[in-house]
């Protein structure tokens, strides 16, 4: 089923994320706990892939190992720094002949020391490029990444905003953020995003921080604001994993009952392929899940 169809129903929902390998040789334990995650029956499960080539073999594997043991529908990231044009045509035509129907299109991050001026010597320069090739090449549903507090890359949010709406003109469906955890900052992102004539549906991520270990990494990966009020909750909570566990799902909770009590429908929990902490999460919802209140 098309992610866009599913975005159209006025009940709450959550979606997950999962990533899959980096070789085989974790294969089936990730194959194990990607199931798992899935099998709480969000309404589609997001498999990431790494930059640096067109279609991961580990990210369409996992995608279909998903599919076949639990019935939930996928949504393929694919991502475009570095890939040759055959390539992303082949990937494209595997996943329509496999029936899968939604591609999240991403550049990919630079790779270390890149110019990003050298970027205009590939076919696709930017994640519109290649949302413009997905949608050329069939009907697929096209996500596309956006960024509440501004991609690193971007002078100001209004540079980042313009080419964000040639992101969504060049075809993409929906968006999806960047983790945050200060919930205003997203309201104001969206609030600037609808002025700039953006329509589509916007599906915040958010990401529990369940161990210490993990806030240097977040932090590192989306440079997110990390306000107080988190930062104490990992100054007090840090060494003692499962209070910082608890700490963390709750927190991603309480985000998440913020943003459905203002006026969002369906958000999107980068899981991590913890199965515990995404079960822990819809368990708190449970008696908003599927009510439009
Ligand atoms: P783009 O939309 O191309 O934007 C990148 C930068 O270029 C921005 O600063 C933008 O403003 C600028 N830009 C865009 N168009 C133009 C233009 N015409 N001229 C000049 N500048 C322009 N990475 C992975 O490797 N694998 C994943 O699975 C993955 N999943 C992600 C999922 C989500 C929800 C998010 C938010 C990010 C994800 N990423 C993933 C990270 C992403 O690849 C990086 O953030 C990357 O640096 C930018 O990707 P993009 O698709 O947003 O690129």
């Amino acid at each position: 089923m098309r992610i866009i169809d599913m975005l159209r129903k006025e009940a709450f929902s959550l979606s997950f994320e999962v990533f899959p390998p980096k070789t085989d040789a974790s294969l089936d334990t990730v194959r194990k706990a990607t199931v798992e995650v899935a099998a709480l029956r969000p309404d589609f499960v997001s498999v990431t892939c790494g930059a640096g080539g067109a279609g991961g073999r580990l990210t369409l594997d996992i995608a279909r190992n998903i599919r076949q043991e639990t019935g939930v529908e996928t949504l393929e990231h694919l991502t475009c720094i570095g890939a040759k044009r055959e390539s992303v045509l082949a990937h494209l035509h595997t996943l329509r002949e496999l029936g899968m129907e939604n591609i999240m299109a991403l550049r990919g991050d630079l790779p270390a020391g890149m110019d990003p001026a050298d970027l205009n010597a590939s076919p696709y320069p930017h994640a519109a490029d290649l949302v413009r090739e997905i949608r050329a090449s069939g009907d697929f549903c096209v996500g596309a990444a956006c960024y509440p507090e501004v991609h690193p890359e971007s002078t100001d949010q209004r540079d980042d905003l313009r080419h964000l709406r040639e992101k969504v003109e060049a075809g993409a469906d929906f968006l999806t953020t960047q983790m945050f955890f200060d919930n205003n900052l997203l309201y104001n992102f969206l609030y600037k995003l609808r002025e700039s004539g953006v329509t589509v549906p916007v599906l915040p991520g958010i990401m529990p921080i369940t161990s210490a270990n993990q806030v240097e990494r977040a932090r590192k990966l989306s440079g997110s604001f990390m306000p107080r009020r988190f930062t104490s909750l990992v100054d007090r909570f840090g060494s003692d994993p499962a209070a910082m566990k608890q700490a963390g799902i709750i927190y991603a909770t309480d985000q998440i009952i913020d943003l459905f009590a203002n006026g969002i429908r369906h958000v999107h929990v980068y899981t991590m392929n913890k199965p515990d902490v995404a079960a822990a999460i819809q368990r708190n919802l449970a008696p908003m899940l599927g009510s439009s209140l």
